[in-house]
């Protein structure tokens, strides 16, 4: 028996609970109206650290927990669909998430992000600046990236935390604003 076979069988006994019959079908609203961006990291799953039930909040995840061109997309799409399918629902409001001992890190050595751009012919001066190495200071960063992108609509509130993998602590490093704010303030 594979650790799958065992993944399955925890399948099994959660389709037999109810926790399926009360998700709602598209286009839906998330029970908590959230977006949360983190890091693939299996210790920072936002169904434990954040207790999110199924249907609580959309996840997005990858490498750090980036403001990368693909989760650019996947957000102007979900601004999309609201404002056609859901337009008199409240705005999701979207967490980005850094944490420490970030395995992004990594993409600060040299030599370990050389070879591997090398070899698949990446750029290598846009991996270093994936490295998550001080969470609070690049999560704040993804929000200011995040607030400048046109692909998110102007209504939705956008903050910053640093989750400590020791004590368990989120620590909210960016306070929530819209893009909207931000182009208020623009002059
Ligand atoms: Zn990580």
């Amino acid at each position: 028996m594979t650790n799958l076979d065992t993944l399955l069988k925890r399948n099994r006994a959660f389709a037999q609970t109810d926790a399926k019959d009360k998700v709602p079908a598209i286009p839906f609203i998330p029970n908590m109206q959230a977006y949360v961006l983190t890091c693939i990291d299996p210790r920072v799953d936002p169904a434990n650290i954040l207790e999110l039930q199924l249907g609580d909040a959309i996840v997005a995840r990858n490498i750090g927990g980036r403001v990368t061109d693909a989760v650019l997309a996947d957000l102007a799409w979900v601004c999309h669909l609201h404002e056609n399918k859901t337009p008199d629902a409240d705005w999701f409001e979207l967490a980005i998430i850094h944490h420490t001992d970030c395995g992004s890190g990594l993409f600060a050595d040299d030599e370990l992000r050389c070879s591997f751009a090398t070899r698949h012919d990446y750029d290598e001066a846009a991996l270093r600046e994936l490295a998550v190495l001080e969470p609070a200071r690049t999560a704040r960063a993804d929000v200011n990236a995040l607030l400048a992108a046109p692909q998110v609509a102007p209504q939705v509130a956008v903050s910053g935390y640093a989750y400590d993998i020791e004590t368990g602590v989120l620590s909210q490093v960016a306070a929530p604003r819209t893009r909207a704010d931000n182009l208020a303030v623009t002059p």
